[in-house]
């Protein structure tokens, strides 16, 4: 079977870049867009701000200490997703495969494309000229013959990279790199792995996948696959919504269980509507039905 030409496109620091767009004075400067208040969190950081060490889901108490003079902006979200889905059509013009991942992450299958646009590597270019032309706004592109590849190859030479990844270079690629760029392998996997003796990519290929298997279950087989470059997953456009959720940190710990019982209340009616607003809420009561027929 031919290989696959997938392109991963990542924004850079999405949320700040585009508070930069909407005022230029912003340019160069640690921008960081967040909750407010002293609970809230860090929901992206310009390059500038990360230099103090300051990142996403960090607490906006201690982005302030490290960054006393950054910027600190609430978070717009209704521009984003304006902006999003401006970013988004430039994607379809080169395939119609493309997998949104997130609002500012989209996987593309352009093994199709190449007649009409070019080697995935120039189309990756004409995707990164468009967007910064017509949008104003940077992209990290990686180009790989699997979905695992070209993630971890956007995120090589952000800001504003494209890395390629050749078939036949994929094993090359991967075997230096540190676990930690494997989805999934976060802290405690890490350390778990670090005891085998495991700290690259290669290293873990190596494992023998019984031994995967016995320590970690159907993660290690997970961890297996993707070390061994047996990702074959293919560009999905139409993705199942596994789950939907909604959250608030308050200013302030809850203690009394009647306003804890309240809040719940507010929440739950939050995600309901986002069901709704997705058109899930349907499916979502039939199977209610199954499980309690009365
Ligand atoms: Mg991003």
């Amino acid at each position: 079977m031919p290989h696959k030409d997938i392109i991963h496109l990542d924004m850079d620091a999405f949320y700040p870049a585009v508070e930069v767009l909407d005022d230029p004075s912003l340019e160069g400067k640690p921008v960081i867009v967040g909750g407010q208040g002293d609970r809230g969190v860090v929901s992206s950081a310009s390059y500038e701000a990360r230099k103090f060490g300051v990142h996403s889901a960090q607490p906006i108490i201690t982005a302030r200490r490290l960054c006393p003079d950054g910027i600190f902006l609430p978070v717009r979200m209704a521009r984003y997703v304006e902006i999003s889905k401006k970013v988004f059509e430039v994607f379809c013009r080169f395939t119609p495969l493309v997998e949104p991942l997130s609002i500012d992450e989209a996987f593309l299958d352009v093994t199709g494309s190449r007649r009409l646009f070019g080697s995935p590597q120039e189309i990756a270019k004409k995707i990164k000229k468009l967007v910064k032309g017509e949008i104003g706004l940077t992209v990290s592109a990686g180009i790989a013959p699997s979905k695992l590849v070209a993630k971890i190859a956007s995120d090589l030479e952000k800001p504003d990279g494209l890395t390629v990844v050749p078939h036949g270079k994929v094993r090359e690629f991967l075997d230096p790199l540190p676990i930690e760029k494997l989805w999934g392998v976060g802290k405690v996997t890490r350390k778990d792995l670090e005891l085998l003796g495991v700290r690259t990519i290669g290293d873990l290929s190596r494992l023998p996948r019984e031994l995967l298997k016995s320590k970690f279950g159907k993660h290690g087989l997970h961890l297996y696959t993707m070390a061994g470059d047996m990702d074959e997953r293919d560009v999905e456009t139409r993705r199942e919504v596994k789950s939907i959720g909604h959250e608030v940190t308050y200013a302030k710990d809850i203690v009394d269980l009647e306003t804890v019982k309240k809040k719940l209340l507010a929440l739950a009616t939050q995600v309901a509507r986002r069901m709704r607003r997705k058109g899930e809420v349907q499916r979502f009561c039939a199977d209610n039905q199954v499980h309690n027929p009365a």
